[in-house]
């Protein structure tokens, strides 16, 4: 059994233990969209490494849809440089200790 994602259940589930803030921006990740509320803590699925091959508790995490809506397909260290986080006071420091690991 995997998601859409092809990320195995096993996988989901340590990683939503995990990640239960934003790895970028360390915002509380919701499960869904509260009525009326706007979509962007909710969380999604990131491909630290931008590639979708690689299946791993290295590469997979959980970000809000404003971060990876922000970083797309870009890698980790331009997007870190990027004006969405210098606006939003993301750097190599603030970012969850699985994405400091990348560097
Ligand atoms: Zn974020």
């Amino acid at each position: 059994m995997s998601n859409a994602w092809g990320i195995p259940e096993w996988l989901e589930r340590e990683v939503r233990e995990r990640d239960k803030f934003c790895v970028y921006c360390g915002v509380e990740l919701l499960e869904s969209v509260p009525r009326g509320c706007s979509r962007k803590n909710v969380a999604t699925w990131e491909h630290i490494i931008n590639d979708a091959g690689i299946i791993t508790r290295e590469n997979i995490a959980l970000c809000c849809s404003s971060c990876n809506s922000s970083k797309g397909t870009k890698i980790l260290s331009d997007w870190l440089n990027s004006q969405y986080c210098k606006n939003n006071g993301i750097d190599k420091e603030t970012v969850a200790p699985i994405i400091q690991k990348q560097f």
